[in-house]
C-alpha cells in the first residue's frame, strides 16, 4: 500500500476574486470547482488545479471574507512550491510576477514571491520524471506552465527528529536533516521541516490549513486503520463529493488529510466547464437561495474570456 504523492493543499483566503485573479489570471492554473466550505457554507471553498483538476496538481482555499492576515508557525505550512519546465520558464515566470507588482526573487533554480495574502510560494524546476499537469492560460506559452506542486515546507519544534508517523506509517522517506520524500507510483512530493520563527503562528489569511495525501480508493479505510494502530486520532470517512477523506493531525501539529483519488471534479460539472457554476455540497442545496444572495459572485476568467468573445 502507497499513497500517491500530493492530493491537494488547502488555504484560507480573505477574499475570493483576488484568490481567482492571483491563481487562474496570474498563475494560469484553471479554476476548477466553485463550492462553498461544507462546515461553514456561508464561506466560498475554491478549487485550482490542471486542465482536470488531477490530484497532485490541486491547491484549494476556504474564503473566510474580510479575514486578517494570519502568520506561519510552528506547525505550521509555510512554502509551497510549484513546478515549472525550465531555467527558461523560471525567467518567464520572474517577468511575468514582476510585471504585475509582485516581487518575485530570481534565484538560482528558483522564484520565490509572497501572494496577495503574503502566502510564500516558490517556483521550482519541476522532476522531469512525471507526467506535467498543466492547464491551458492565453498568455502562458504551453512550455512555461506550472506542471503540479512539487512540495511544501513546514514550520516545527525539533526539525529533524525522528518522524515515526511519517516514514513508518505513511511511507515517506526520510533524506536527513528535516526533509523527506513521499514516492508515489506515478508522482513524488518533497516535504521538510524547517525550525520555526519565535513568534506564535496566527491562522488567517495567506495561511494553509491543511495538507491532503493521495489514496487509491480502495485502500482508503486501510489507511485509516493504520493511522488507527499507530495511535493517531483519525476521523471518520467524510464524503467530499469530489473525493473521501480522513484528517489526522501529524505530530509536529500540522493536520493532514488522506483523500481518494476519484470520483474528482467531472462528477457534477462537464469537464470543458469545470468551475464555472457554484455547486453546493448536497446537504447544502437547499440553502441555494440564500446562499448566492450572501456569498459576492466570483468571475472565473474563462467565462470572462468567452463572454468577450461572444
Ligand atoms: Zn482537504
Amino acid at each position: 500500500m502507497q499513497l500517491e504523492g500530493l492530493h491537494h493543499i488547502t488555504m484560507i483566503t480573505g477574499e475570493a476574486q483576488r484568490n481567482v485573479d492571483f491563481y487562474a489570471d496570474l498563475l494560469g492554473l484553471r479554476l476548477v470547482k466553485k463550492t462553498v466550505n461544507f462546515d461553514a457554507p456561508e464561506a466560498y471553498h475554491l478549487y485550482f488545479g490542471d486542465e482536470r483538476g488531477a490530484p497532485g496538481s490541486i491547491l484549494t482555499w476556504f474564503e473566510f471574507s474580510g479575514a486578517r492576515r494570519g502568520r506561519a508557525g510552528a506547525g505550521m505550512i509555510h512554502t509551497i512550491q510549484l513546478g515549472v519546465g525550465s531555467p527558461h520558464a523560471l525567467d518567464f515566470w520572474a517577468q511575468r510576477l514582476g510585471a504585475a507588482g509582485y516581487d518575485a526573487q530570481r534565484s538560482e533554480g528558483s522564484v520565490g514571491l509572497d501572494d496577495y495574502d503574503g502566502l510564500h510560494l516558490e517556483l521550482v524546476i519541476a522532476r522531469d520524471s512525471e507526467p506535467p499537469l498543466a492547464a491551458h492560460h492565453p498568455q502562458i506559452p504551453s512550455e512555461h506552465a506550472i506542471v503540479g506542486v512539487q512540495g511544501a515546507r513546514a514550520f516545527a519544534a525539533e526539525a529533524e527528529g525522528q518522524a515515526p508517523l511519517l516514514t513508518e506509517t505513511l511511507g515517506f522517506t526520510s533524506l536527513g536533516a528535516g526533509a523527506y520524500r513521499l514516492d508515489g507510483e506515478q508522482r513524488r512530493f518533497d516535504w521538510a521541516y524547517d525550525s520555526p520563527p519565535e513568534a506564535v503562528g496566527i491562522q488567517g489569511a495567506g495561511t494553509v490549513h491543511h495538507i491532503a495525501w493521495g489514496s487509491r480508493d480502495e485502500d482508503h479505510l486501510a489507511w485509516q486503520q493504520r493511522v488507527r494502530e499507530a495511535g493517531g486520532y483519525v476521523t471518520d470517512v467524510l464524503d467530499r463529493d469530489y473525493f473521501q477523506s480522513i484528517y489526522f493531525r501529524e505530530p509536529r501539529g500540522i493536520l493532514f488529510e488522506i483523500a481518494t483519488l476519484s470520483p474528482g471534479f467531472a462528477v457534477d460539472e462537464d469537464p470543458g466547464h469545470l468551475g464555472e457554476e457554484l455547486k453546493l455540497p448536497k446537504m447544502h442545496e437547499h440553502l441555494r437561495a440564500q446562499l448566492e444572495r450572501q456569498l459576492a459572485p466570483v468571475l472565473n476568467p474563462r467565462v470572462a474570456a468567452r463572454e468577450q468573445v461572444d
